[in-house]
């Protein structure tokens, strides 16, 4: 059994794939090649939004987002640090200072209760991460930012597709970010990612940063990255974009799927107790589920069982980005986050998992989760 399979998924979409790729290798465009406006303009439409600039990664998404909106030394982001490093490291790496809000015990994502007292004169950003598939709560977190003049960057790279009261995730909140890394739920074969906005002077600076800040050949009134999507990633993106509406409807399924079975043999949804947590959907929210997580009171013995009826877990995140050495400066105390880390791990989970997948894993996770 696989953690992600791929391969059903290229199986699928291999002529496309071919063909796609092909149509670049003739035309020669590597970099910024037709393909790349073609995606750009697909995924706006899917979006709901009005631009979308690719770039080269998730990570590269968040750098160029804060880099548009001004973010540098002194300054400070509020975000969460129940995430994957990159949220954390590229407030750190623009001299910013990362502040930790606590999550909210049952979906993981950022308390927004908790959002308004982290937020000082430095505050220059809020960046909420919609966790494991399912957005953050964006509507409360607008309105705290709305209130205090601040933009919100949503760290969307694993609730691509995900949407919140009807509305698509990466289109509720002054820039949303994705990463299209291979076992998103949306994935390229290579590294990229995407900066999506409705304000188009923030469209066009994101634009110009992502290309060494260069506003017109060889004029730069700004410093940037070498931060753009590659030709090619865009090629495969859009042979796996006609693909995508009908793999975030299986996502959907088979995680509803998953939470029935895991509750049929006893498990509790998140933030209710218990020795076995299921994932728990916000109202208003569907999942991608990017990672199907559940909470273990005794995880060692768990994993550890699991990989010896041969099934593969993983676990999404150790430790809170505030416990890690390289953000040691960070600023926040964050307990519901230390204990959701100790206890989280993460199932198979993609679009091609059967159901007989789905009774045999659910079966030995009862098993392995008692005692
Ligand atoms: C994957 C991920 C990123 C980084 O994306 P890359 O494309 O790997 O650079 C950022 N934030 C979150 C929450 C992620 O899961």
């Amino acid at each position: 059994m696989k953690f992600i399979d791929l391969q059903t998924q290229y199986r699928r979409i291999e002529d496309d794939v071919d063909r796609r790729i092909k149509a670049v290798l003739a035309h020669g465009q590597y970099i910024l090649g037709p393909e790349v406006t073609e995606l750009e303009n697909a995924l706006a439409d899917y979006v709901g939004v009005e631009h979308c600039v690719g770039v080269s990664s998730g990570t590269d998404a968040l750098l160029v987002a804060m880099m548009a909106l001004g973010i540098g030394a002194g300054d400070e982001v509020i975000t969460t640090p129940f995430t994957f490093i990159a949220t954390g490291e590229m407030i750190a790496l623009l001299g910013a200072t990362p502040v930790f809000v606590d999550i909210e015990p049952d979906t993981y994502n950022i308390d927004a209760s908790r959002i308004e007292a982290a937020i000082t004169p430095r505050t220059r950003a809020i960046m909420p991460v919609s966790l494991y598939g399912q957005c953050a709560d964006m509507d409360a977190i607008n309105a705290i930012a709305d209130k205090h003049g601040l933009p919100v960057i949503e760290d969307g790279a694993q609730s691509f597709g995900a949407t919140y009261k009807g509305r698509r995730s990466c289109g509720l909140s002054t820039i949303g970010c994705t990463s299209f890394f291979p076992s998103k739920p949306l994935g390229g074969y290579g590294d990229a990612g995407a900066c999506f906005t409705n304000d188009a002077a923030l469209a066009k600076l994101m634009r110009e940063i992502s290309v060494h800040g260069q506003d017109r050949r060889y004029h730069h009134p700004r410093i940037g990255i070498n931060g753009r999507l590659d030709t090619l990633q865009a090629a495969v993106l859009l042979a796996k974009l006609d693909l995508f509406p009908e793999e975030v409807e299986s996502r959907a399924r088979i995680g509803q799927r998953y939470i029935e079975l895991l509750e049929a043999r006893g498990a509790k949804p998140a933030g209710q107790g218990g020795d076995l947590n299921t994932p728990a959907v916000a109202e208003g929210n569907t999942s991608v589920f990017a990672q199907f997580t559940l909470q273990v009171s005794d995880r060692e013995s768990f994993i550890e069982k699991m990989q010896a009826a041969g099934i593969p877990t993983a676990v999404h995140y150790p430790v809170p980005l505030n416990r890690q050495p390289a953000l040691a400066n960070a600023i926040g105390e964050t307990p519901v986050s230390e204990a959701a880390a100790k206890r989280v791990v993460s199932l198979p989970m993609h679009p091609y998992l059967r159901d007989e997948d789905l009774t045999a894993i659910t079966e030995t996770v009862s098993q392995a989760a008692v005692g």
